[in-house]
């Protein structure tokens, strides 16, 4: 096994959560009584380059053509996108003789707001009926993966690109440096390229394992980000730490020539530096904080299953899926689950089997518990979750650790997550 940044032979295991089948694979009903394929997730570290990385066991090509996750189906994800597009035209001056493109522009969420601005724009999206979705709302969007041939096509066809986009896809690249020398291709020679991952030093320092599924090859820090970009090179000129998915990096980067790097680079280097994230030996306190969170949520529902009450979970994401197969969470434990994805309605969680339903089902169901997978978004789903104490209900997170929500966290969370946005 080596690197996939750096092709070094010193990879250090860092988290094993067994083996799963992939976090997107929900079932249908039939496919429950089919063998289900399941693969090993270890998170293990480069010794040399720092990249914390997995496998790459499962394809781009398997896991995308036809993919459950449509962006729009969060309402803090798209306010979250239109407010990246109003600031970004003002920050570059983009106007109607620029060029938007976004890679993995999902159902098209983000590049309606370029479309409603006048700005032209591509997606370039790899999942049919997702891209499909994108092209009915009237963004512009090619069905197709990111390589050097599509790059150059587009090139030649619309010209470079001003800004090019590429949230939560650049952990999702097995060959990252063919990737970013695409990415450089797409961009203008004085473009800007906007990353947004999750950032590596929530996913260790508080505990986040869940966010590591097959799809995830890779969890940067901005130091592990520079070295992926300086091989096309790209250089990092600044940092924007978001609230989004737990905690996320914005990295702009910009050719090398007129790259000039600001200060809040090197702010953020520093707070790694500080968590012992540019040393081996700071990552290897993630295993124990999964090992604590696996029996604090075994514990309680366990206790919840011998008092009788009833616990049923509210959302299906794939972190949720990480979290139930490493934890072996099943109906008897998580009654059902529910999703505002209609895809979904209907399928079993992959691995657990856990039925998933609409959400109108808590409402007639009226659970003693509701367990929230998706704890990323705790403010926006405490608050459409509100009335379930009514009824008495508790609204529990998982992480960092076990928690209780309040409807004045919710108000507090929701305060915080605004300066973060
Ligand atoms: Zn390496």
């Amino acid at each position: 096994m080596r690197c996939r940044l750096c092709d070094s032979d010193r990879l250090v295991s860092v988290l094993d959560l067994g083996a799963t089948p992939p976090c997107e694979k929900f079932l249908t009903a039939a496919e429950l009584d089919l063998p289900e394929p399941t693969y090993p997730l270890h998170l293990r570290l480069c010794e040399d380059c720092l990249l914390l990385q997995i496998p790459a066991l499962i394809t781009p090509e398997e896991t995308f053509t036809e993919y459950a996750y449509f962006s729009s189906f969060s309402d803090s994800w798209v306010g979250h996108a239109k407010l990246f597009v109003e600031r970004s035209i003002e920050r570059l001056e983009l106007n109607s003789d620029c060029f938007i493109v976004e890679v993995a522009s999902n159902d098209g969420y983000l590049l309606q707001h370029a479309v409603s601005a006048g700005i032209p724009c591509l997606g370039i999206e790899p999942s049919v009926n997702v891209g499909a979705a994108a092209r009915d709302r009237g963004v512009p969007t090619i069905t197709a993966f990111l390589d050097q041939e599509l790059a150059r096509a587009v090139r030649e066809e619309h010209g470079p690109a001003n800004l090019l986009v590429a949230n939560n896809v650049y952990a999702h690249i097995p060959d990252l440096v063919g990737f970013t020398a695409s990415l450089r291709t797409l961009l203008a020679e004085d473009g800007w390229l906007s990353i947004e991952v999750h950032h590596a030093l929530n996913l260790v320092t508080l505990g986040q394992f869940d966010t590591i599924y097959h799809e995830h090859f890779q969890y940067y820090t901005v130091l592990s980000a520079q070295r992926a970009l300086a091989t096309a090179g790209l250089t990092v000129v600044d940092v924007e730490l978001l609230g989004t998915h737990g905690g996320s990096l914005r990295i702009w980067a910009r050719p090398e020539a007129v790259a000039e790097p600001g200060e809040r680079v090197a702010q953020v280097l520093a707070l790694e530096a500080a968590a012992g994230l540019h040393e081996v030996s700071g990552y290897l306190d993630l295993r124990p904080r999964a090992e604590t969170v696996r029996q604090e949520l075994l514990r309680f529902l366990l206790e919840a299953k011998a008092s009788g009450r009833r616990v049923v979970g509210y959302g299906a994401p794939g972190k949720g899926n990480t979290l139930l197969n490493y934890c072996g969470i099943r109906p008897d434990l998580l009654e059902y689950t529910v999703d505002r994805n209609p895809y979904k309605h209907g399928r079993f969680t992959p691995g657990t089997r856990i039925p998933v339903h609409p959400p109108e089902r808590i409402d007639a169901d009226r659970p003693d518990v509701v367990l929230v997978l998706p704890w990323n978004l705790e403010a926006e789903i405490t608050a459409q979750l509100r009335h379930v104490t009514g009824w008495g209900g508790e609204i529990v997170y998982p992480l960092p650790t076990l928690h209780h929500a309040t409807l004045d966290d919710a108000a507090a969370s929701e305060l915080a997550g605004r300066h973060t946005k």
